[in-house]
């Protein structure tokens, strides 16, 4: 592979000012939040309906997903032995995979690549997004995300931080032309979107970005099946056993039949018997 300086086209080393360039590695979550019961109102609708019954669970997620499917057959009166644990494992199996819908989980996803977002929203059923905007947000502040596969070689890591100087370099160069030619604009922030909108064409799928994700159990499920897959790409495959590994803390009886298996590249996959429920 042909070093950068020998192309040709490219800008020598020293045309290229000096960018302190931010890289991220791996995907950063944060659980933002979780639901709560309210126990005043789920008491009162039992005791206005003749029941005394409680479930042998804390977690309000697992709570409320036997409640909503107790409530279709109205069984809150003579439970099977086993508790919630056992309930929620025969909803699995019998894939009532609508139930897990009234648990909700919202994530914070920081240092993940543009590419990595834009498989991410591609999962709509249970999903609501809320995005980094690249037209009001500037960019200018240099944070990319590295493949651990190119950072891992250097041949191939000072390539990738070369080019993405460079591109870094003409975003900031179109971001400030545009400025100029839209000095006549009034409105400063229209003026500034302006630029940005055309600049940030030529960011990179490895442009860092920050994602807020809210999903139902039955959604984040069936991501985990589809992005914790040895099939899926590494940086989606990294966050999806992330999320796993805090939802299998958060709801063990929602979320603990999946199994992380290790695979060639130090990655894990998820394997379940209860596929998309
Ligand atoms: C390894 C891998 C490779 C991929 N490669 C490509 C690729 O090359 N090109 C590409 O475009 N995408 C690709 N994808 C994305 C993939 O096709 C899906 O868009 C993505 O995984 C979301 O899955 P989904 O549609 O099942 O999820 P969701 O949109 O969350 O839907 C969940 C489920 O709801 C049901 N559902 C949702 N919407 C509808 C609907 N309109 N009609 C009927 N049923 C519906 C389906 O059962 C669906 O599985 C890839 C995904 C993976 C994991």
């Amino acid at each position: 592979m042909g070093s950068i300086q020998e192309a040709p086209e490219a800008p020598s080393p020293a045309d290229i000012q000096p960018t302190e360039i931010r890289i991220f590695y791996e995907p950063t979550v944060y659980l933002v939040a979780r639901q709560t019961i309210s126990e005043e109102e789920l008491e009162r609708f039992l005791t206005e309906h003749g029941f005394n019954w409680q479930s042998d669970t804390e977690v309000a997620a697992e709570r409320l997903v036997e409640t909503a499917g107790r409530l279709c057959y109205m069984s809150f009166a003579r439970p099977r032995p086993g508790g919630n644990a056992a309930y929620l494992r025969h909803i699995l199996e019998a894939g009532h995979g609508s139930v897990l819908e009234h648990a909700v989980w919202s994530f914070l996803f920081v240092g993940v690549s543009r590419a990595l977002t834009h498989e991410l929203v591609r999962h709509r059923a249970g999903f609501g997004y809320s995005q980094l905007s690249q037209r009001y947000v500037d960019e200018s502040v240099a944070e990319y995300v590295e493949p651990k596969v190119i950072a891992e070689d250097p041949e191939l890591h000072q390539l990738w931080v070369e080019t993405i100087a460079r591109t870094h370099q003409a975003y900031v160069q179109l971001a400030r032309k545009l400025l100029e030619k839209f000095r006549d604009e009034p409105d400063g922030t229209l003026r500034r979107k302006l630029a940005r909108q055309a600049a940030r064409s030529v960011l990179p799928n490895a442009t860092e970005t920050k994602i807020f994700v809210t999903a139902n159990a039955r959604a984040w499920r069936h991501f985990i099946e589809m992005r914790a897959s040895r099939w899926a790409d590494v940086e989606i495959r990294q966050l999806a056993v992330k999320v796993l590994r805090i939802l299998q803390q958060e709801a063990p009886h929602l979320f603990g039949d999946y199994e992380l298996r290790a695979l060639p590249d130090g990655t894990y996959e998820a394997i379940t018997m209860y596929r998309k429920v």
